[in-house]
């Protein structure tokens, strides 16, 4: 595959200042940019929408924000890092002492020159988020401080990109990502960048499976679009969710609710062959929007690759989760895991075998060695007319091609080649 890493990094030195919510101008902004890359389409729920037990929020926008003390320097500037204003905060625009404003600010003591990410969606508040360091800096007990909010919670809409790539087969696998979040990069910038890149590659290829490749506001946005193509989702067996792909730490994977599922096993084959040393983090019913996809009326076998999975990182949901900490040539990295282990999924097709009783004459096929009499079973492993054997013993209709390469142990790909040839002269079947 190509090097995107010179376009990964291009793209999110333009994405990343972009003020992003469950809602508003920033999300669209940023979907318009990814269609330079990929034709997304672009869906609109509006705000007061029933999905499921949840509704469509109001639409946020915000212009500006800062709060200056006595002397009227801007101690506080959302124009300096939007991770300064909690999201959906109300407008406001007031005086205040410190007793008063104190409910509304936060930062971590922990981590004492971070701006930790803060949101309130349902419940209608304001908030600013600053580094401890300027914290004890710039506030006293006495001074006067003035705030502003310039901030817009109004009915509008819940925006959703969306790409159906279509494959041979009209059976979908679910990619899904979300843009909610503002200027923090590992969660989630470099997952909606390698899923944009992932979609472009994908387009490129001719599939056996088909795609649907969603860009949604995490959890509302997944249930909109869960509730807007409940048919359509119902039917998919299995997904990714692509998060935190960039960080300097160790590659992993959240496992999806079946363990044994293929694309499990699927996602740690790739990692070994590459030699990558990976933790493996077991299904869990926190996370990311798995939990709309997996939840009892969808059952879809999601799982998460990820460099520095979100949780697990000291600089989670903080302006030190930034591009400095997430670079372009780790996404990369995890693109190309991403691609193979889709690849193979692609290529994992449940055949059953069309002459269940007895062998079909293979040299009436076309598959059976010229001279008889030459084939010597056992003297090398698995040569073709072996595998031909093998795939006509166990393509029962249950049993898939990565099944078969795992028991087998011989590589996927030579092994679809062999099916995709049986399949051509009509001996096996989907
Ligand atoms: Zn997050």
């Amino acid at each position: 595959m190509e090097d995107f890493t010179p376009q990964i990094n291009e793209y999110l030195q333009r994405l990343f200042p972009i003020p992003r919510s469950i809602t508003g101008e920033g999300n669209r902004e940023t979907l318009r940019i990814l269609q330079e890359l990929i034709p997304l389409q672009i869906l609109e729920y509006p705000s007061g929408l029933q999905v499921y037990d949840w509704t469509v929020p109001k639409e946020w926008n915000i212009k500006d924000a800062w709060i200056k003390n006595r002397r009227g320097d801007k101690i506080v500037d959302f124009q300096k890092n939007n991770l300064h204003v909690v999201s959906y905060s109300i407008p406001i625009h007031s005086r205040m002492k410190l007793a008063e404003l104190q409910p509304h600010l936060h930062y971590l003591e922990e981590l004492p020159n971070a701006i930790p990410y803060r949101t309130s969606y349902y419940q209608e508040n304001w908030g600013f988020c600053l580094s401890y360091q300027d914290y004890q800096q710039h506030f006293q007990a006495d001074e006067e401080y003035e705030v502003l909010i310039d901030s817009e919670l109004k009915p509008g809409s819940l925006t959703v990109g969306e790409l159906l790539i279509p494959g041979r087969r009209p059976q979908e696998y679910l990619i899904s990502t979300y843009i909610c979040h503002p200027s923090l990069a590992n969660d989630n910038l470099s997952g909606v960048v390698l899923t944009a890149f992932l979609a472009k590659e994908l387009l490129r290829q001719e599939l056996n499976f088909s795609y649907r490749v969603i860009f949604v506001p995490e959890t509302i946005g997944a249930i909109a679009y869960c509730a807007d193509h409940e048919t359509a989702m119902k039917k998919i067996d299995a997904g990714l969710v692509i998060t935190s792909v960039g960080g300097p730490g160790r590659f992993g994977y959240k496992q999806s609710f079946a363990r044994e599922h293929p694309i499990n096993r699927i996602i740690e084959a790739v990692f070994k062959k590459k030699g990558i040393d990976f933790i493996t983090f077991p299904f869990d019913i926190h996370g990311s929007d798995e939990r709309q996809y997996s939840s009892q009326g969808f059952r879809i076998n999601v799982a998460s690759i990820c460099k520095d999975k979100y949780y697990e990182y000291d600089y989670y949901h903080t302006s030190l989760d930034n591009l400095k900490f997430c670079r372009p040539e780790n996404i990369a990295e995890s693109l190309e895991i991403y691609a193979e282990v889709i690849s193979l999924l692609d290529k994992n097709i449940t055949y059953r075998n069309l002459s269940p009783y007895c062998e079909v004459m293979l040299s009436k096929h076309d598959l059976y060695p010229p001279t008889g009499g030459e084939i010597i079973p056992r003297k090398t492993p698995y040569p073709e007319f072996d595998l031909i054997l093998w795939l006509l013993f166990l393509a029962d209709g249950h049993m898939s091609l990565w099944d078969i390469s795992e028991k087998l142990q011989y590589p996927m790909d030579s092994l679809y080649k062999i099916a995709r040839r049986l399949e051509r002269k009509r001996i096996i079947a989907v």
